[in-house]
C-alpha cells in the first residue's frame, strides 16, 4: 500500500524539535532517559561510549544537511534545502508491480494521452510478484496489462513471467520486487527511487531515497520523471554494541517500532548508524528500512559503506554519488541503543509496534510459521531459520511454510551450504525438519492474496510470521493472529509450536 507523496498535515518540525520522547517499554534491559544537547532531543538506551566518527562530506551543498536532504537537495538541483520545504525532484528510477501497476498505467494513458510516451524506457522498472501463481482471472490480467504497456513502451527492465505451471522457465521472472531491486543493481547510494509500494523504503539500505508513492503520483513521474515532494526532517538511530548470535536486524527494528510506536515518525526519515549497522550485511539493513514504514517513516536510510559497494559490484555499470550525513546536520530526534544488551522480540497481533520479548509470550500456541517476504524470505533468512533447525536436530510441530523472496534466493536455498552443516543446503535441512517444501518466488501469503494463494490464512489461526504487518486480515482471515518475528524466532517457533525465544535452541 503507497503513501502520499506530500504531506497534507502542517510540518511538525518546529512543534517537536523541542520535545522529549517518552513512551514505556515492554523489556526490562530496555532503559531510556532524555536529555538535552542544545535543541536536540535525545533518547538514550543503554548506550555504550560513542567512537569519534568520520566528518561527513558536505559535497557541493553550503549548509549543513542530513544524507535525505542532501539527496533531495542533488535531485530537486537546489544547494541547500530545510525540512518542510516542497521540491520537485528528478526521479532516478520509478517501480511498480502487477497490484498497481494497471492503475499507474491507466492514469498516465488518461493525463498524457493514449500515445504518450514514458519519460525514460530506461528508469522504469515493472516487476510482477504480488499476485501470481493463482488462478483468478483479474490478478492474472494484470500482469497481461503490464506485458502490453511493457512492449508498446519498449520498457528496458520487465521481469515477465509468462509460464505459471513453472517459474524457472522464466529467466527474466524475478519475485517480490524489493528484493529484485536490489538484485539487480537498481538501489544505488544517493539516488532518488520511488516506488507504488510502502515498503519501497527498503532501498534506503543503499543509502538510496527511496519511498512509497500512490498511483496517480506514479502515472505522473511515467510522464514527466519528476515529483513534488514535501523533505521530511529525519530521526536519528545510533546502534552500537556487539549483535549478540541470537538476534537479526528484524529484532532491531521490531524493537524501535515499539519504542517510538506506529505514528513515531510519520513523515520523517530514519537514519541508522553506528557500529552495530556498520556491521550489518546489506540483507540486514534491508530488513532495517524496509519497515520504517510501519512507524509511518517516508523513508529510511543507511550510509553507503564499503559493505554496499562490495554487494553493488558487478550490479549496476552507473556511476553512483554516495551522500553522508554532515557533522553538523540537524535531527529532529536521536535515539541511542545497546544492541548488546537487547533480547528477541515480537510483534504480538495487530500492530507492528505491539512489542513483546519472544520469551513473555511462551504460552501461546501457534498453528503455523511462515517464513517469506521482503523482510523475510531472503537467502540470509532461510540460512537463519535452517541454523535453528540444525542446532535443534529436531522436527517442526507445526506447519511451516517457507516462501523465497526471488528466484535468486530460491535457488540459494538449494545449493548454498549451511555453515557448519556439513555441506547439506537449507533446503535439505527444511526437509529433515519437516517443513514444506519451498514454493515460487513470489509475495505468497504476506498480503493474503486470492482464495487459492500458497499458504494463505484461510482459517482464523495463530500464525508466528518473518512479514511485515500483522494487522486483521493481512494475511488471509480477519481473525487469524499474527506475531511478527525474526526468521531464528519463527523457526524455534515452528519446532515447538508456540512462541519461542531462539535462545533456547542457539546457546
Ligand atoms: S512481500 Fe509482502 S510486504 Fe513485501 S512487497 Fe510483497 S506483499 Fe508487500
Amino acid at each position: 500500500m503507497a503513501s502520499s507523496a506530500i504531506a497534507s498535515t502542517p510540518n511538525p518540525f518546529l512543534k517537536q524539535k523541542e520535545s522529549c520522547f517518552s513512551t514505556a517499554s515492554s523489556s526490562p534491559s530496555f532503559s531510556k532517559k532524555c536529555k538535552r544537547r542544545g535543541s536536540k532531543a535525545v533518547v538514550a538506551v543503554m548506550a555504550p561510549p560513542q567512537p569519534q566518527r568520520p566528518p561527513s562530506s558536505t559535497g557541493s551543498v553550503k549548509r549543513a544537511m542530513t544524507m535525505t536532504e542532501k539527496i533531495l537537495a542533488r535531485a530537486s538541483e537546489r544547494s541547500k534545502l530545510e525540512p518542510g520545504e516542497n521540491v520537485w525532484v528528478n526521479v532516478d528510477v520509478l517501480m511498480t508491480h502487477d497490484v498497481c501497476g494497471p492503475g499507474t498505467i491507466g492514469i498516465f494513458k488518461k493525463e498524457f494521452g493514449e500515445n504518450a510516451k514514458v519519460w525514460d524506457r530506461e528508469k522504469i522498472v515493472i516487476i510482477p510478484d504480488h499476485y501470481i501463481f493463482t488462478t483468478d482471472e483479474r490478478a492474472n490480467r494484470n500482469v497481461d496489462i503490464l506485458r502490453d504497456f511493457c512492449k508498446e513502451q519498449n520498457i528496458k527492465y520487465f521481469y515477465d513471467i509468462k509460464d505459471l505451471s513453472d517459474f524457472k522457465a522464466n529467466p527474466d521472472y524475478k519475485g517480490v520486487c524489493h528484493i529484485a531491486l536490489a538484485q539487480e543493481g537498481h538501489c544505488r547510494p544517493g539516488e532518488v527511487l520511488l516506488g507504488t509500494d510502502s515498503h519501497t523504503c527498503n532501498a534506503g539500505a543503499f543509502g538510496q531515497f527511496a519511498t512509497g508513492i500512490g498511483n496517480t503520483d506514479a502515472g505522473f513521474v511515467v510522464g514527466t520523471g519528476k515529483l513534488l515532494l514535501k523533505v521530511p526532517p529525519t530521526l536519528r538511530f545510533v546502534l552500537d554494541g556487539e549483535m549478540p548470535n541470537f538476534l537479526l536486524a528484524k529484532d532491531l527494528i521490531l524493537q524501535i517500532i515499539g519504542e517510538i510506536s506506529v505514528s513515531g515518525a510519520t513523515y520523517k526519515s530514519m537514519e541508522f548508524v553506528g557500529s552495530t549497522v556498520e556491521s550489518l550485511t546489506m540483507e540486514e539493513r534491508m530488513t532495517l528500512c524496509n519497515m520504517v514504514v510501519e512507524a509511518g517513516g517516508k523513508n529510511g536510510v543507511v550510509p553507503a559503506d564499503q559493505t554496499t559497494f562490495n554487494y553493488l559490484e558487478g550490479k549496476t555499470s552507473l556511476n553512483i554519488g554516495p551522500v553522508y550525513s554532515d557533522e553538523q546536520a540537524s535531527f529532529l530526534q536521536e535515539y541511542k541503543f545497546d544492541v548488546s544488551k537487547l533480547e528477541p522480540v515480537v510483534a504480538k497481533p495487530h500492530s507492528p509496534d505491539n512489542r513483546a520479548l519472544a520469551r513473555e509470550c511462551k504460552d501461546v500456541k501457534i498453528d503455523r510459521v511462515y517464513i517469506g517476504s521482503c523482510t523475510g524470505g531472503k537467502t540470509e533468512d532461510f540460512l537463519a531459520a535452517a541454523k535453528v533447525f540444525l542446532a535443534s536436530g529436531k522436527k517442526v510441530k507445526v506447519p511451516t511454510f517457507l516462501v523465497p523472496a526471488t528466484q535468486k534466493v530460491w535457488v540459494d536455498v538449494y545449493t548454498l551450504p549451511v555453515p557448519g552443516s556439513g555441506g547439506k543446503t537449507c533446503s535439505q535441512i527444511f526437509e529433515e525438519a519437516g517443513c514444506d517444501t519451498p514454493a515460487s518466488p513470489n509475495c505468497g501469503a504476506c498480503l493474503g492474496g486470492p482464495r487459492d494463494t500458497y499458504a494463505r490464512m484461510n482459517e482464523p489461526q495463530v500464525c508466528v510470521s518473518t512479514t511485515n504487518r500483522n494487522f486483521p486480515g493481512r494475511m488471509g482471515h480477519k481473525e487469524g493472529q499474527i506475531y511478527l518475528a525474526s526468521p531464528y524466532t519463527a523457526a524455534a517457533s515452528a519446532l515447538t509450536g508456540f512462541v519461542t525465544d531462539p535462545r533456547d535452541f542457539l546457546q
